[in-house]
């Protein structure tokens, strides 16, 4: 049995980006960015009005203007404001030479047909400067992020319409157990529904990897061995459920063995989610997930989505928020490191879930985070301070 952290470090030891891709901006979203996009552009590219109103010389705000020209967003200014004169301008629009200000158009009057004057005490500049945003070559999103609806705008303005991105993996999910049916059919006696693939084929789509369901194996060698075999020549990794535990149908790390796939460990000392097995078969990475839910979801959280956002280019770090715990809780062991599913509350403490343990499901219903307990560690006190880890 191995520490959670020596077994973190293993599995992120085989984080490499599996190569790049050029894609269209309709498709980037929740992508992995392979390289640094720049400016090809200041932003914005020009001295632009930040108002409907008029474009003068602050020199001449108590003078009545000659208003000279018309200027909308888009049209390029024919004429230079000079004393007492201003152009009308819109929004967006450049400001024409001459102006050093844009009044806005509440605060002024029409004194004639083509004469205003300004009706206000004083005003801002309202002009945003050339490159006040960004300037030409500025790395404008970074390699490594995670693509949002916010950096495609970025991208879309400085003309990266095909960033390239990294290949997303391939991962294999395989349940195995004979007392498994699939979720649409009816269980009988002393048959369950398989609700871990279904949950494993989300969590790799919320991370932007792309799951190939395998189906269930049963616990006969052949089955298994079919399966695992099938699937490894597939993908990039593969994600077994069950099967690991210490029983004698617990197939999966003997055949994992039989097959060429080399284990890395196959305890940690982590509470839920001890029997849990990761092995290499080449380029290829293999996880025996623990069979109950809670396990297989937790160690999803835990290690498989770091690896995957590794295996993509991105360095994964969980959103946390450090809060107070609502109440005392208490556990009777201290020998692993133990997860809990927590909500936070409406006065911003956390709160444990109803949770009975690893087979307990519906105790995830609520759940917003997990919070952890050390090893050697029983209690937490009402009020201390915990770190939520945002699920
Ligand atoms: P195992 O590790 O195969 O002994 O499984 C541990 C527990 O998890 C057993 O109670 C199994 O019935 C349950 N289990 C295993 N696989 C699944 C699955 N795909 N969906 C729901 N429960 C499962
Ligand atoms: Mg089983």
């Amino acid at each position: 049995m191995i520490p959670f952290e020596k077994a973190y470090e293993t599995v992120m030891q085989h984080a490499a980006p599996l190569g790049t891709e050029g894609v269209g901006l309709d498709e980037v979203l929740n992508r992995i960015l392979a390289e640094n996009i720049v400016s090809d552009m200041d932003m914005p590219p020009f001295n632009k009005s930040a108002m409907d109103g008029f474009a003068c010389r602050k020199e001449d705000l108590a003078n009545v203007l000659e208003v000279i020209e018309e200027i909308p967003a888009g049209k390029i200014p024919q004429k230079e404001v000079s004393k007492n004169q201003c152009s009308k301008i819109m929004t967006g629009a450049k400001v024409p030479k001459g102006a050093d200000s844009v009044i806005k158009v509440e605060e002024t009057e029409k004194v004639e047909s083509d004469k205003i004057r300004f009706t206000g005490d004083n005003t801002m500049d309202n002009i945003c400067i050339r490159g006040e945003d960004v300037m030409k070559s500025d790395v404008v999103v970074q390699k490594g992020t995670r693509i949002q609806p916010q950096h495609i705008a970025i991208m879309a303005s400085v003309g990266a319409v095909n960033p390239q991105v990294n290949r997303r993996p391939n991962v294999g999910i395989i349940s195995t157990g004979n007392e498994l049916v699939e979720p649409d059919s009816i269980p009988g006696e002393s048959e369950i529904r398989n609700s871990n693939a279904y949950q494993l084929i989300a969590q790799v789509e919320s991370v932007g990897a792309i799951p190939d369901y395998g189906g269930i194996a049963l616990d006969t060698s052949e089955s298994t061995r079919e399966k695992i075999g099938k699937s490894l020549e597939m993908n990039d990794v593969i994600l077994l459920t069950g099967g690991v535990s210490m029983g004698e149908y617990d197939l999966v790390p003997e055949i994992m063995t039989k097959i060429g796939i080399r284990q890395k460990f196959q305890r940690i000392a982590i509470q839920p989610g001890k029997p849990t097995i990761f092995g290499i078969a080449g380029k290829k990475i293999c996880f025996g997930l623990p069979g109950n839910p809670v396990s297989s979801f937790v160690l999803f959280e835990l290690l498989v989505k770091p690896l995957l956002y590794g295996l993509m280019g991105h360095n994964y770090s969980p959103p946390n928020i450090v809060l107070p715990i609502a109440g005392e809780y208490k556990r009777k062991k201290s020998g692993r490191k133990s997860w809990l599913p927590v909500r936070i509350n409406a006065n911003g403490e956390v709160e444990t879930v109803d949770y009975h343990g690893s087979a307990h499901i519906y105790s995830l219903n609520k759940a917003m985070g997990l919070i952890s307990i050390p090893i050697g560690e029983t209690t937490l006190q009402k009020g201390e301070k915990v770190n939520v880890r945002l699920i």
